[in-house]
């Protein structure tokens, strides 16, 4: 995918990929020690076991927050992703939850992989 965004000179540069158990804890325990308290830090990083990227099947591009939806980047996302079976988790208009993350997007089994 990355090298037919390439074609259309849209760079899409990986921010996080595959997380374990415990990385995904140490990045919660991070925002907590920086003074985010566990309800608001929850919004934005999935406890640990709850989290995406233990799937191994989750990236999160590069700038991994909301600036990220104003780049060439997440245009192109948008109109191609689909192709390569790649779709937003948590897009703007999902209700309740998680809140907008642009930056990160899932494989999914959509059988027409290139
Ligand atoms: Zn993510």
């Amino acid at each position: 995918m990355a090298s037919e965004a390439l074609k259309a000179g849209v760079h899409l540069e990986v921010d996080s990929g595959f997380r374990s158990y415990r990385y995904q804890k140490q990045v919660l325990e991070k925002a907590m020690a920086d003074g985010v308290s566990f309800d608001v830090a929850v919004r934005w990083i999935a406890p640990p076991g709850y989290s995406e990227h233990i799937t191994g099947r989750v990236v999160d591009f590069s700038p991994s927050d909301l600036t990220f939806s104003r780049t060439a980047a997440y245009a192109w996302l948008r109109a191609n992703a689909s192709f390569f079976c790649f779709g937003e988790s948590y897009p703007e208009t999902r209700a309740g939850g998680f809140s907008w993350e642009p930056w990160h997007w899932r494989h999914e089994d959509c059988g027409t992989d290139r």
